[in-house]
């Protein structure tokens, strides 16, 4: 297999993580990009924020021995586990197409039931530092309608990607515009009030079926479970490949244990059944993964020893 090339920022050096072979870029120090290749694309992974989960919400049917087992092994505080929320843009020869908008920024909260909810995401301001003008991204893809990943498609009601494509699952749109979610967490809803159905008026694109060529080397694998019509993306470049696996996995644990259930899972069978599907994949290619989730960046692998998976975060 090729070897990978990767732009790393000091940030991440200093981290102690280190991929293949790298080299610098004249690019600001900042924690919050991480910038590679795979074949000729061009990747950046830029952080929106950090928000915390509890293992009681990741983990609702470990076993607490077990669980303790893995509580010391990543060093995590059972009742708050750092999270990032990230995008990834993807610079092919001809496209800028960015994965996922983060939670959104805009002056004004969204006031829910009495509360305020600030909406301050950094990718905006990264976009830019790293020299991209919102305008020039051609395609955004969606991989499902959760707040993290959708709350970014609008500031106010100003649409952030005004020439792009934006790609969404049909399986997804049709479930949360219509009263298949009725029972979801009604915040999710207003989310997608504010953030998706107005997209009907804009350049909007359905991904169907299981695969589904979106760009060239860009293929989205349906990946429900989490949501109805979640997606996963595949990117393959000169022998080179990543997968995006999104929310699949929302722990590095949902690997080691793909019976352990999130109360974030729509369907804990199917989503059980994806996480099988991913690694399988991702093996198969000899891929490395991005998880939107995982310590930032969030990139790795999956290694299979005596039937059980385990993450990496060398190859
Ligand atoms: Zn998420």
């Amino acid at each position: 297999m090729k070897r990978r090339k990767f732009i790393i920022n000091t940030g991440i050096i200093s981290s102690g993580i280190k991929f293949g072979s790298m080299f610098k870029v004249n690019l600001p120090s900042n924690p919050d990009i991480h910038q590679f290749e795979v074949g000729q694309f061009k990747c950046t992974i830029l952080r929106d924020l950090m928000f915390s989960y509890k293992a009681s919400d990741y983990f609702i049917n470990a076993e607490e021995s077990q669980l303790e087992k893995y509580v010391n092994r990543y060093n995590f505080n059972p009742e708050k586990i750092e999270s990032p929320f990230i995008a990834l843009l993807i610079e092919t020869p001809t496209k800028k197409v960015l994965i996922d908008t983060g939670s959104g920024y805009s002056e004004n909260p969204i006031t829910f039931r009495g509360k305020t909810i600030p909406l301050k995401g950094k990718l905006l301001r990264l976009l830019n530092q790293i020299g991209i003008n919102k305008e020039s991204i051609t395609d955004v893809i969606i991989t499902h309608f959760h707040p993290d990943h959708i709350g970014g498609i609008f500031s106010d009601k100003e649409l952030n990607y005004p020439n792009a494509k934006f790609h969404v699952h049909e399986n997804e749109w049709n479930y949360w515009t219509s009263s298949k979610s009725d029972n979801e967490n009604p915040l999710f809803k207003v989310f997608v009030e504010k953030n998706i159905q107005p997209l009907s008026n804009y350049n909007l694109s359905l991904i169907k079926g299981d695969e589904f060529d979106i760009e060239s080397g860009i293929t989205s694998i349906i990946s429900e479970g989490h949501t109805p019509g979640q997606v996963a993306l595949n990117l393959s470049s000169e022998g080179d490949s990543l997968l995006y696996t999104s929310d699949a996995f929302l722990h590095p644990i949902h690997i080691e244990e793909l019976n352990w259930r999130t109360n974030y899972d729509n369907d804990h069978e199917l989503a059980r059944k994806t996480r099988e599907k991913l690694l399988s994949i991702a093996h198969t290619n000899n891929s490395m993964i991005n998880s939107f989730h995982f310590d930032f960046p969030g990139l790795g692998f999956a290694k299979k020893k005596n039937n059980k998976w385990k993450w990496t975060i060398k190859e």
